[in-house]
């Protein structure tokens, strides 16, 4: 496994890899790395040639610096992880080389209201961030295919919809959701959890099976998605939002019998951790 920190040396790298026709899969990560990560590197894996991983905290996707600064950050850990799943290369830039001389460039998109329900409403300029970076590092990567994870369905909707409207030539994938034994999804935050809301925590992907078992005895979903925030609430947790969206507008499904495919979508507060999980309910 090689590690890069400067843009020239990973394209150096990547070009010399392309022009012996390897395909290229690239995954991006804020680091502080779990086995739902390395699912997505396994994915890579088996879709190309190389696996590419990126370990970068970007600062422009943060609405509170003091949630930037708790991010964790395991930079040995991480690269061991790496190394044993059988990452070919891993990109560690600093600050300064995605953003030189503070350069920040927002791709223009027409993204309707994808960006400004559930995380885009609860986290103001997140999305923004996100997007600037993920496009700065397809520039910088060129894969041949993008892997993400369903545990960000909005993140993942949204870069679809990047890709489509500015035709990249990405193949996107998804990954499914890595959980703990007892449910709970696996997340960078988790390590922040204390003990009880560890184990209260769990309640989110309880709340979101019962969603899926019961969608058909709802005839109105924002019943059903009071019912599950009373759940999650009866914990100790304090939810933020849980939605049940159509699969492609993210838009609030009334009745079940209106969407192909609808997807529960819930952030909740286990004492000052902010968690998201989600679950197709149907379709
Ligand atoms: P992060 O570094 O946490 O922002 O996530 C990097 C990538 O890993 C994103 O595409 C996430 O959706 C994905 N990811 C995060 N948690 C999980 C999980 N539990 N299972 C699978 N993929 C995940």
């Amino acid at each position: 496994m090689k590690t890069y920190v400067t843009v020239k040396s990973i394209q150096r790298e990547l070009s010399l890899l392309r022009h012996n026709s390897k395909t290229i899969a690239f995954v991006p990560t804020m680091g502080a790395l779990h086995e739902g990560h390395i699912s997505l590197i396994g994915l890579a894996k088996k879709h190309a040639d190389t696996a590419v991983c990126s370990i970068f905290v970007n600062p422009s996707q943060f609405n509170n610096t003091e949630d930037l600064q708790k991010y964790p950050r395991t930079l040995d850990l991480d690269l061991a992880l790496l190394k044993n799943a059988s990452c070919d290369l891993v990109f560690t830039p600093a600050v300064e080389e995605i953003y030189p001389s503070g350069l920040m460039i927002k791709p223009e998109l027409n993204l309707a209201h994808l960006d400004k329900v559930m995380e885009g409403h609860f986290r103001p300029g997140h999305f923004d961030g996100m997007l600037m970076v993920v496009k700065r590092l397809l520039d910088i990567v060129n894969p041949d295919f993008l892997i993400m994870g369903q545990k960000d369905f909005q993140q993942y909707s949204l870069v679809s919809m990047m890709i489509r409207q500015l035709s990249l030539p990405y193949q996107m994938i998804i990954g499914d959701t890595l959980r703990e034994a007892d449910g709970l999804a696996m997340s960078s935050r988790n390590r922040r959890l204390t003990p009880e809301f560890r184990i209260q925590s769990k309640i989110i992907y309880q709340a979101l099976l019962f969603c899926q078992q019961s969608i058909n005895s709802f005839s109105d979903l924002s019943q059903l998605g009071e019912k599950c925030i009373q759940l999650i609430d009866s914990k100790g947790l304090r939810t933020e939002y849980f939605n049940l969206v159509d699969g492609d507008s993210l838009l609030e499904v009334s009745d079940s019998t209106l969407s192909q495919k609808i997807v529960a979508c819930v952030a909740a507060w286990a004492g000052d951790v902010r968690l998201i999980d989600n679950l197709i309910v149907k379709g």
